[in-house]
């Protein structure tokens, strides 16, 4: 079939789905412009729409094709009836920056005159330029006066200015969610496939949570407005850009030239989680937090950003503040991302034609400065930035060291990276994983698994294999202390560092650039003092910090009018100094289910000292088996060394100032914490969960995720050694390959296979919840991080606790009581065997071959 015929019955079918269809390939491209260069064009109106409309932008592949044709055009070298050297430049210019870059510096050189006028036109509004800036300043230095208009224009933000501001009146029909939406609600793991298919991917928006919602929001628009997306508590949970992505495709705006992706659109929330605030932010999405109670869909509303008002029948039924200050400025470049980007262009510019720094974009509100100290978070960020310390509130811009993605997100990262225009990453550490999709990989998973590699691997990322593990479980491996970092996966917390985990544009701009831009939020800090109880664990204390924060009055379960003093604020923890790097991950990691923006964990030096040696040693050893890119892993293991030769660490200042101080006495935890279904606030001991007369037979258990080290797996199988099948299904998941083989070797799979467990290949498995899932409506014990609706299964209702105290539900089929879990842990894990049982992977105390076999 031809190409037409071909991408006639695609239209067709996706129309069928309600959604555009997809843009052409690089192939596709190919042969629109056979047809294109014919002497007799058929349907010359509809390819050129396809060239103009349906076409990538950045540097994909297609665009490759496309740029290259018109740039041949623009030459003289190929011909189209129905594209003139003046159509090519005009439509290069509408690329975005990338592959059209060089053929338009190209044209400022051409001797017809008016397609270099034209050629400087369209750089004028391009800022995707990167290095190419220095191509056209050297033209300019060498009199070429078309490139000085270039500079010109940039200089004096003309790509800004040519923009309309952001609308001082908005007029909106209200679709509210009442309650609480995470972003699985918004793009559910399940439909994880077809995340980086934006509107096949919007189908699936909020399905799980409301009745219609596709039809509720068809019958809305009839009313003639755009839609707002309204709900008390609005992008909790995963830090997945494809939520914002969804919500713009049903309430934003077409980008020109740009298919299957849309910007604009208006979010407002009682509470709207940082992440998602940021993502909305960084995609021309309007984040506006503002009480909703007297909102309800279909409510025709007119937004006053300017005025902070929401009217309804002209009369003020709310009440905000433009946060940040500089939001009308990122409204109207397309986004926080284009705007610092078009910034740092503008900057670039004034340089080289030796004037000031200018005030044509608004300046971040800075604090006041109150003469405290720093705490931790603060002192990290403000090391990143060259500087002591940054106080909460101010903006800032600091060096993203560390930069992880996952394969469900890691296709929009790719796909953001090409939107960005980059050929290769500016952070010094870039990881991907494939841990999402590894257990049972869709067709569409598989290909990811074939053609991410070459990508991340050209930018001179690192690039892990399916079946190597969890993404946090070996990103923590790469991070050096106190640094900043970020990654596309909401858990993304490092034990040593800091990191504020983002949605996959700005994780994508953090990767190209080395440079994240940030907000400091306030600090909570959690102390704890006293011992650790027998019995006790840390996941424990995981869950101790909200059932202190709830008595404390600083969290509240209810949804409405929600209190959560963690939200959008650095969870500092100080008081277990003495923790190794892998339990501290398991208090940083669940900070993510706080909402905290981010997490430091205070931590003495010889832990960090015993994980980076043990790291250095795995780092070289995936260099020996062939993982890419070997420069990048060196040069990781390198700043490692050359840390350990000077360990320094940072420390709060003892007048530090915090949002609250939470202090938990371990002396007083003396039984397990869970957190109960389906709400990781909801927080209960096991005598009040029996108390309260909760269900407490369970189906199933999981132990498994990034939550989950070799640790935890050894005292599992103690619990477990001995005892026969268990009465619950029983899921075993390593969260690396190497624990893994580890676990193999010292014979406790033996046990799991004893014990009837079905053992999966290391990942997140049912933690993602888009590959196995525990039976509909099953009771779940799980020790992953956390228990949204239907994340483990449809229906699910699940526990979240210790390993420890999975297997006793295991072996009981129920959750036990404080007294028979006590029991049963001290006979099954006595105070002799807890040095071996607890013993972490240090990969420098190993034999060289065993140290291959954990590897290879
Ligand atoms: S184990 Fe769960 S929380 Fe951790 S990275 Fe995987 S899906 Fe996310």
């Amino acid at each position: 079939m031809s190409l037409l015929a071909d991408y006639r019955k695609h239209t067709e079918e996706r129309a069928k789905l309600g959604v555009p269809p997809l843009p052409l390939t690089a192939k596709q491209v190919v042969d629109l412009v056979e047809l294109l260069k014919a002497d007799k064009i058929e349907e010359e109106e509809y390819l050129l729409d396809l060239l103009n409309n349906n076409v990538p932008a950045g540097v994909d592949d297609a665009a490759y094709v496309k740029a290259a044709f018109l740039n041949a055009i623009v030459h003289e070298d190929a011909h189209s009836h129905v594209i003139d050297r003046m159509d090519a430049v005009k439509i290069l210019g509408k690329m975005l920056g990338g592959f059209n870059v060089g053929p338009l510096i190209d044209g400022l050189r051409n001797r017809n005159v008016a397609i270099a006028q034209e050629s400087a036109d369209q750089l004028k509004n391009t800022i995707l330029v990167y290095a190419d800036f220095e191509v056209i300043k050297e033209l300019m230095e060498h009199g070429n006066l078309f490139a000085k208009e270039v500079i010109e224009s940039w200089a004096n933000a003309e790509w800004f200015y040519n923009k309309p501001e952001m609308d001082k009146e908005i007029t909106l029909t209200v679709y509210k969610i009442p309650g609480e939406t995470n972003t699985d609600d918004l793009s559910p793991a399940s439909e994880a496939f077809t995340r980086a298919d934006i509107p096949l991917h919007a189908n699936s928006f909020l399905v799980n949570r409301m009745d219609k919602p596709l039809e509720t929001m068809a019958e809305l628009k009839k009313k003639g407005h755009p839609l707002a997306y309204v709900g008390d508590v609005v992008g909790t949970g995963s830090s997945r850009k494809s939520g914002i992505n969804s919500v713009q495709w049903h309430m934003g705006k077409d980008i020109d030239g740009i298919p299957g992706k849309r910007t604009g659109g208006v979010v407002i929330g009682s509470i709207i989680a940082p992440i998602f605030f940021n993502t909305a932010e960084d995609s021309g999405c309007i984040p506006i937090q503002a009480p909703v109670d007297k909102l309800e869909t279909g409510d025709v509303i007119t937004v006053k950003p300017f005025d902070g008002v929401i009217e309804k029948d002209g009369e003020v039924v709310s009440e905000f503040k433009i946060e940040p200050n500089t939001l009308p400025d990122e409204m109207r470049a397309g986004g926080r991302v284009p705007l610092i980007i078009g910034k740092g262009l503008t900057a670039k510019a004034r340089e080289a034609l030796g004037m000031d720094a200018g005030d044509i974009f608004m300046t971040p509100d800075i604090p006041e400065d109150n003469g405290k100290g720093f705490t931790l978070a603060q002192k990290m960020v403000g090391k990143a930035c060259g500087i002591e310390g940054i106080k909460p509130g101010t903006y800032c811009e600091p060096i993203a060291t560390t930069v992880g993605s996952q394969d469900t997100t890691g296709p929009m990262t790719r796909d953001e990276v090409k939107d960005l225009a980059a050929l290769s990453f500016g952070a010094d550490m870039v990881m991907q994983s494939f841990c999402h999709t590894a257990a049972y990989p869709k067709p569409s998973d598989i290909e990811l698994q074939h053609t991410l590699p070459e990508f991340w691997t050209s930018r001179k990322g690192f690039i892990l294999r399916p079946g190597d593990g969890v993404i946090h479980s070996w990103l923590n491996r790469l991070c050096l202390p106190d640094t900043v970092g970020t990654g596309g996966d909401s858990h993304t917390r490092f034990p040593i560092g800091i990191s504020f985990p983002a949605g996959s544009g700005l994780v994508a701009f953090a990767g190209v650039t080395g440079m994240l831009p940030l907000t400091m939020p306030e600090s909570v800090l959690v102390r704890f003092s006293g011992e650790m109880q027998p019995g006790i664990t840390l996941r424990d204390m995981v869950n101790a910090i909200p059932h202190q924060a709830i008595k404390d009055g600083l969290l509240t379960v209810a949804k409405a009018g929600k209190k959560n003093i963690f939200s959008g604020r650095v969870l500092e923890i100080e008081g277990l100094e003495q923790l190794k790097c892998e339990q501290a991950f398991e208090l940083s990691d669940a900070s993510a289910e706080r909402s905290a923006a981010a997490c430091t964990v205070y931590l003495d030096k010889e832990p960090i000292i015993e994980y980076l040696e043990s790291n250095i040693v795995l780092i070289e050893e995936l260099i020996n088996q062939g993982y890419e890119d070997k420069a990048t892993l060196q040069r990781r293991a390198d700043k490692m060394k050359e840390w350990i030769k000077n360990p320094e660490l940072l420390k709060a200042d003892p007048d530090a100032e915090y949002a609250a101080v939470i202090e938990i006495n371990m002396n007083k935890i003396t039984e397990p914490i869970l957190a109960c279904p389906n709400d990781p606030d909801d927080v209960k001991t096991l005598t009040e969960i029996h108390e309260a007369g909760l269900k407490t037979e369970i189906d199933e258990v999981f132990v498994g995720s990034c939550m989950t080290n070799i640790g935890l797996f050894r005292a599992n199988a103690e619990v477990l050694r001995g005892e026969g099948a268990v009465k619950a299904k029983l899921w075993i998941c390593p969260p690396t390959k190497m624990d893994e083989k580890t676990l193999q070797e010292e014979g406790y799979y033996s046990v799991f296979g004893m014990a009837g467990a079905r053992t999966e290949i290391p990942g997140c498995s049912l933690c993602m919840g888009n590959q196995a899932s525990v039976a509909q409506n099953a009771y779940v014990f799980s020790t992953s991080t956390r228990n949204f609706d239907n994340r483990l299964g449809k229906g699910s209702q699940v526990y979240l606790g210790s390993a420890e105290l999975a297997a006793v539900v295991a072996l009981k089929g129920k959750l036990p009581t404080a007294t028979e879990y006590a029991e049963i842990v001290a006979d099954k894990i006595k105070p002799e065997m807890t040095d071996e049982i607890y013993k972490y992977l240090n990969f420098n105390k190993v034999s060289k071959e065993e140290l291959e076999a954990m590897v290879g």
